[in-house]
């Protein structure tokens, strides 16, 4: 038998991707570097679909079709780039190498000239979802060349998630295009958790509400315009009761959050892009204050002074202060959405790639972990072209902010009153009230850099780059 396609590496991602391709009607090669979990996919599943399972990487390889296409699933970094070049060397011209995995898009820049350099093609492909979205429906950011498209765009549409009747899969561009737009989705993944985060922390502290009320309040959120995955889960986690003690399950987990890297490059590739991703970066952060064990346990013990988070609200008050949340909540994810499109806009324009925004959009409507309703209003901002300069200045979300931008303020205002830290709803105002300012303090900066170091400013009234001989300690001022 033949196969259209193949995946080397069966761990939890590679057979659910394996078992989704065959169930689509794909005949699909498998290979691990140990066998038992090739025989154990074989024997729990092999009735999904037509599996040709292989020993080798070179029996793999025979079983398929020309051009050869194989997904790669193994672990990120130094496991890639083994089993890339076993398959390279078995490979012949044309035939296509794709890597699942969370790959570093400049790793993938680097892997694709080799690749094809040797006259094969490399494919880095974003997969989102996780292991549930690799069985039942991922979302596919595949980078790589046209032609790779081609052969491929049809296996990967066979098996993505599909969102309003379209399959959650476009050719990003080429490259480490589709690793680079995976890395921004998850990126934005961070600041939509610590948003939700911050929000249920002012509820919890602030409200004094119980993780169930919690819970409950983010089921309705869930139908309004926030309607999206990571709500629907939150309102899941907060209304789990712990089994061994009867307590609520969030407040026996401990307040670590943990990290992989994803939102780290995102946030290291925005610096070097020069792309201001607050949000992004704050959610990080976030996870790393969150982190640090040993010195939170002695600010602890020496008690840092602030005030009481409670706010002893009215019942009414209560109510209103939540539906300021709410819209605390949307007025951000705005922001870090349009902040994080900002990065995809400049990473395509630093590395050379044709981008659609709009169907980037498109394709995070399903199957990803940001899935979300409000991903259909963000594409047709992108589709006619208004939100060009930057998705704040669409008007759709522009009048959205104009409608929440009170609240807004009033919950990053009142936490900061009462306390309760909330790093993404407060670096996102400032971010927006940053960039509606007509001037800002960097003409400060201009000209304190200008005296230390003599950098030259641009003045409002002529072109070119002007120096102030700026007077010296012990010397008379000197005009400009
Ligand atoms: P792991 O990241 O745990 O990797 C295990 C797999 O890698 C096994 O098949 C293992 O083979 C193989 N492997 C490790 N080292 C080597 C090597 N030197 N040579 C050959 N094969 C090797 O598996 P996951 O399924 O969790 O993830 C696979 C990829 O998908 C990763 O890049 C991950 O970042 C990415 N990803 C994961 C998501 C998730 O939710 N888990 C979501 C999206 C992407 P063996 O059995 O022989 O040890």
């Amino acid at each position: 038998a033949i196969a259209n396609i193949g995946v080397v590496g069966l761990a939890a991602m590679g057979s659910n991707l394996a078992r989704n391709l065959a169930r689509h009607g794909n005949t699909v090669a498998l290979y691990n570097r140990h066998y038992d979990r090739t025989e154990k996919l074989m024997s729990e599943h092999g009735n999904d679909g037509k599996f040709i399972p292989s020993k080798t990487i070179q029996e793999f390889v025979a079983s398929l079709a020309k051009p050869r296409t194989a997904i790669i699933m193994v672990k990120a970094g130094a496991a890639t780039d083994a089993v890339i070049e076993e398959l390279a060397d078995a490979m012949e011209p044309g035939d296509i190498i794709v890597d699942g995995g969370n790959s570093y898009f400049m790793d993938t820049i680097r892997r694709e000239k080799d690749i094809r350099a040797r006259g094969l093609h490399y494919v880095g492909c974003g997969v989102s979802g996780g292991e549930e979205g690799a069985l039942n429906g991922p979302s596919l950011m595949p980078g790589g060349t046209e032609e790779s498209w081609k052969t491929l765009g049809p296996i990967l549409k066979s098996i993505a998630a599909v969102a309003e009747g379209e399959p959650c899969v476009t050719h990003i561009g080429e490259n480490g295009a589709g690793h680079f737009v995976k890395m921004v989705h998850n990126g934005i993944e961070y600041s939509d958790m610590q948003l939700i985060a911050e929000s249920y922390d002012l509820m919890r502290r602030g409200l004094g509400m119980s993780p169930v009320e919690i819970g409950d309040m983010f089921e309705e959120w869930n139908k309004t315009e926030l309607n999206s995955y990571l709500i629907e889960i939150t309102s899941e986690v907060l209304h789990q009761v712990d089994k061994k003690t009867g307590k609520p399950l969030v407040d026996v987990i401990v307040d670590q959050a943990g990290m992989k890297g994803t939102g780290t490059w995102t946030v290291q590739t925005a610096l070097s892009l020069g792309v201001p991703v607050t949000g992004i970066a704050e959610a990080v952060f976030s996870r790393g204050l969150s982190g640090q064990e040993a010195q939170r346990a002695e600010a602890d013990k020496v008690g840092l002074a602030g005030p009481d988070t409670a706010m002893n609200l009215s019942a009414e008050e209560r109510k209103a202060f939540i539906e300021d949340i709410r819209h605390a909540l949307y007025a951000s994810k705005i922001v870090a959405y349009a902040q994080g499109f900002d990065e995809i806009n400049a990473g395509a324009k630093e590395y050379g790639w044709k981008i659609d925004q709009a169907a980037v959009a498109r394709i995070w409507r399903g199957g990803c972990i940001i899935r979300a309703q409000f991903l259909n209003v963000v594409s047709d901002a992108f589709e006619s072209g208004q939100a060009d300069v930057s998705l704040l200045l669409a008007p759709y979300f522009k009048e959205a902010i104009e409608q929440a931008e009170e609240s807004w303020r009033r919950v990053v205002a009142q936490a900061s009153l009462k306390g309760l830290p909330v790093p993404a709803f407060a670096s996102s105002l400032s971010y927006y009230d940053g960039l509606r300012s007509k001037r800002l303090p960097a003409a400060l900066i201009q000209g304190q850099r200008d005296l230390f170091g003599a950098h030259t400013y641009g003045r409002v009234d002529a072109p070119g780059a002007f120096h102030t001989l700026w007077a010296e300690p012990g010397r008379p001022e000197i005009e400009a």
